[in-house]
């Protein structure tokens, strides 16, 4: 089947007019970021920040413009904020006329959250290695790329396919090292600028949760963006997490930032699985000795002082930044070595801990100040 080109999604599009303007979105320079393969199509739509919400059903018509072209499978389309200072930053939106939506990702065993206070710290490499853990231990697990701001799940699985899509609705995770894998990154061009503004984080985070078929899953590592933002507010709102894994280098407790990350999730009633100390300390390869680059402990204690459990961790190493950047993630590409051993035993202590009922279940209700 020939490729559906570029131009033929930009006539298509012609035919999407933005509502407040009177004009084509391509005209406008709305559209970007095209990319088509095997039939499935993803693309972004830039608009003002203060109009996200309103252009949903604009998106939708682009949507079904392009599924409309012969030999079409999917579609993805998704808004981005063009002006990020010409809106405050925005809560995520109740649903107008309904008090409590249903939760999304009802029928998945437990929904664990992978997440830090700040950028770099290892969260990324930390939710692959550790989803493989639990898959290694025969659980059918699932791990979700919710990192919409930079997007890291295609890299270190080394994933360069586009989810298909049978109906053009849902979306089939793609398979890697035993995990089904889904991320924004896979549906759109890595060079892509993407900004991000509430009610479209919303958007598209329920798409990746609700428009996929996760099939039966006991487990999904949900990598979540940095920090504490409209991500981590809408998947406390629309998720039953199971709870919530804070990955922090020793140093960035010390700095507060993971506090931070951990102090949203009580907040929010999520409950805080535990902290995870990465790149705690480095062992030498020439010589063997373990040095304590930033401090090595800072976890444990920060841990102790703020009540929530130390769950393991993990040294400064070579091979685990090779792994990860390189698409084969250690515990996948090195099952037997002692640092795939050092995720597997946080991997046990979560699952411990997520069906020993020591996790309180997340409250209902959200409420957002
Ligand atoms: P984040 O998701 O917090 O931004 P990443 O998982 O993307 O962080 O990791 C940032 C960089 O650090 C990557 O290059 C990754 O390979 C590397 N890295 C993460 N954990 C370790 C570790 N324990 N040892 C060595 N390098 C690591």
């Amino acid at each position: 089947m020939a490729e559906i080109s570029n131009a033929q999604i930009l006539d298509a599009l012609r035919t999407v007019q933005d509502p407040d303007r009177g004009q084509d979105i391509v005209s406008l320079n709305m559209v970007s970021g095209v990319v088509s393969k095997s039939g499935n199509i993803g693309f972004t739509i830039e608009v003002d920040a203060e109009r996200g919400a309103q252009l949903e059903p604009m998106r939708k018509a682009a949507e079904n413009a392009v599924l409309a072209i012969d030999g079409v499978l999917s579609v993805t389309a998704v808004m981005t904020a063009s002006s990020p200072a010409a809106a405050p930053p925005q809560q995520p939106e109740q649903p107008q006329g309904q008090q409590q939506q249903s939760k999304l990702l009802a029928d998945v065993g437990a929904v664990i959250a992978v997440a830090s206070g700040k950028g770099g710290v290892g969260k990324s490499t930390t939710a692959v290695n550790l989803a493989l853990a639990l898959s290694q231990k025969g659980l059918r697990t699932a791990i979700l790329d919710a990192d919409i701001y930079g997007p890291s799940l295609p890299l270190m699985l080394g994933i360069t396919e586009k989810p298909d899509s049978p109906d053009g609705k849902i979306l089939l995770p793609i398979e890697k090292y035993g995990l089904k894998c889904m991320s924004i990154g896979f549906m759109i061009a890595a060079d892509t600028p993407m900004i991000w503004r509430g009610p479209m984080v919303m958007g598209a985070l329920e798409q990746m949760m609700g428009d996929v078929q996760w099939g039966d899953i006991d487990v999904l590592i949900v990598d979540m963006p940095p920090g504490t933002g409209d991500a981590q507010l809408t998947m406390a709102q629309r998720v039953a997490l199971a709870g919530s894994v804070i990955v922090s280098t020793p140093q960035d407790l010390a700095l507060l930032d993971a506090r931070k990350g951990l102090n949203m999730f009580k907040k929010v009633e999520v409950p805080v699985l535990g902290i995870i100390e990465n790149m705690s300390y480095f062992v030498c390869p020439h010589c063997g000795e373990k040095s304590e680059i930033f401090t090595h402990g800072g976890a444990k204690n920060a841990a102790a002082q703020m009540g929530v459990d130390f769950l393991g961790e993990i040294p400064l190493e070579m091979a685990i930044r090779e792994g990860s950047d390189n698409g084969r993630p250690i515990v996948a590409s090195d099952p037997e070595s002692p640092h795939a051993n050092a995720y597997r035993a946080i991997a046990d202590a979560l699952w411990e801990k997520v069906f020993s009922g020591s996790a309180q279940p997340a409250a209902p209700e959200i409420i957002v100040e």
